[in-house]
């Protein structure tokens, strides 16, 4: 028998104790203190595994909501840092794509060390070839936000006296 997806149960509101901070059409945000107090998640309401997949927008209000949210959370707990992770990909506990928002305070004991890896510099030289400019935006990607901000002008600009 395949185990139910805890995240789809809890952005169905099915689980018990919910406390959904956050929710619209797609996404849902909800206190989730299994790793210290104040650790929030936000999640796609969709089951989706590997965040590539997630709709572009989607994730785009995912990182929104959690950037909020995690401006908000440090002053009640009066702490000034956080670990931001985000599980993606069907090797996870949970398949589910989702962002993690862990308040942290020196001395918390909450273990997410790793032992540092040698990598070779061909392997480093071989990725940063690859990697290079991936990020950059798109001839498309250009000329839709000249238009936007043309559009902005237009718009707007015009009204002034
Ligand atoms: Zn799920």
């Amino acid at each position: 028998m395949t185990k139910e997806c805890v995240f789809c149960v809890i952005a169905q509101k099915r689980g018990k104790d919910i406390r959904i901070i956050y929710e619209d059409e797609e996404i849902i945000a909800f206190l989730y203190p299994t790793a210290a107090l104040g650790h929030i998640c936000v999640v796609p309401k969709e089951h989706v595994a590997i965040f590539m997949r997630n709709k572009e927008e989607v994730t785009r209000k995912m990182f929104e909501v959690a950037h909020k949210l995690a401006q908000t959370i440090n002053a009640p707990l009066k702490l000034n840092s956080s670990n931001i992770i985000i599980n993606t990909g069907v090797d996870q506990i949970f398949s589910h794509f989702s962002i993690h928002i862990l308040p942290r305070k020196a001395g918390d004991e909450l273990g997410l060390t790793w032992e540092p890896k040698q990598i070779s510099e061909d392997q480093l030289n071989t990725l940063e070839e690859k990697l290079t400019g991936a990020a950059a935006p798109t001839e498309e990607e250009k000329k839709e936000a000249r238009e936007i901000s043309e559009d902005y002008y237009r718009k707007y600009l015009r009204r002034i006296p």
